[in-house]
């Protein structure tokens, strides 16, 4: 599964995804899911996150979805009636991270009332590691998957397609494997979007790493001292900063700040460094690379910058195809 929460379900991208080879996509925005089944997305869409109050729109708009409550199952079943239609669950199994999931020990009790929701289909079962709790998929508990589910396919004698052993993290593992047991998927995300497993954030070797370049305009340059003169208060944010006197420096403004970005998410192209930030403006010193005013600064962005960066209404996002074709 491609995962495009990050990029907001953007829909050329996911298109760029399947034209990869993945064979589901998957987000965890019901409102992402809607927006590439409306750009004509045709494959199967997968809704990553429990849901509750939007039920309904999941059962018309997702074809699978990931749970870990019967009160859920029931009223996606009961829209599912209403709408006259089959819909498909994951049911999510607790490994050790502690963010969504039913416990090992309940998971038996679970899986027979799911079976008996008239309009659910369970195609499968899924883990997911190294969230919230940072805990890493390994042969141990990728092994404890699969037996689980050996259990579960015995005892209700049933065969799942999809078991689903985790997310970008997986892959040093998936990498490593002798045997990977009976998972047949992953749902990855980052590793797709920026290039790189998310244990270590090491490289994927043959993949680009700088896919995404988050560009911003000099608004300002100048050359000022380092140190802030008149007596001192609390900054924008509630602290009172401290500095050290560098002398005079030539710096640069960006358009640029964090209701946009987390700014520690942003890494500098050129040898720039980022004195401070606020809402609207990073200050950076030029290091005299003359930067003037109108001139652009380019930042590679990880995970939580790209997302932060896709979800700020002030940035403009445009596409470039491999043929260089641009599309906003
Ligand atoms: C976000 C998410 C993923 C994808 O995670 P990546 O680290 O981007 O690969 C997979 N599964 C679930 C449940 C998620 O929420």
């Amino acid at each position: 599964m491609g995962v495009s929460k990050a990029v907001l379900g953007e829909p050329s991208i996911a298109e760029a995804m399947i034209q990869g080879g993945v064979r589901f996509i998957a987000d965890s925005r019901i409102e992402n899911i809607q927006k590439m089944k409306k750009a004509g997305i045709s494959t199967q869409l997968v809704l990553l996150r429990t849901p509750l109050s939007q039920a309904e729109s999941v059962v018309k708009s997702a074809d699978i979805s990931l749970n870990t409550e019967i009160e859920t199952l029931k009223k996606l079943s009961c829209y599912a009636k209403a709408h006259n239609k089959i819909h498909q669950v994951i049911v999510m199994v607790e490994m050790g991270d502690l963010r969504e999931g039913v416990l090992p020990c309940d998971l038996s009790q679970f899986i027979r009332k799911t079976l008996s929701l008239s309009h659910i289909k369970l195609v499968g079962i899924g883990c997911n590691l190294a969230c919230h709790g940072g805990v890493k998929p390994d042969d141990k508990n990728m092994h404890e998957l699969s037996k689980l589910i050996d259990t579960i396919e015995k005892e209700f004698q049933i065969s799942l397609e999809i078991i689903s052993g985790g997310n970008s993290a997986n892959y040093q593992w998936f990498k490593s494997a002798h045997d990977v047991g009976k998972i047949n998927n992953l749902r990855v995300g980052e590793s797709i979007l920026l290039g790189c497993e998310t244990v270590g954030r090491k490289a994927i070797p043959g993949l680009h790493t700088r896919a995404f370049q988050l560009i911003a305009e000099v608004i300002e340059s100048k050359k000022k001292p380092s140190v802030p003169f008149g007596e001192t208060c609390q900054d924008a944010f509630g602290n009172v900063p401290s500095f050290q006197d560098r002398g005079i420096r030539q710096r640069v403004i960006i358009a640029l700040g964090r209701q946009d970005i987390r700014v520690s998410s942003l890494k500098p192209n050129n040898k720039l460094e980022m004195l401070g930030s606020s809402s609207d403006h990073i200050i950076l010193d030029s290091k005299n690379q003359n930067l003037q005013v109108g001139d652009e600064v380019k930042f590679d962005l990880d995970y939580g910058g790209l997302l932060a960066a896709m979800t700020s209404p002030f940035i403009r996002k445009q596409f470039i195809n491999c043929n260089g074709h641009v599309a906003t």
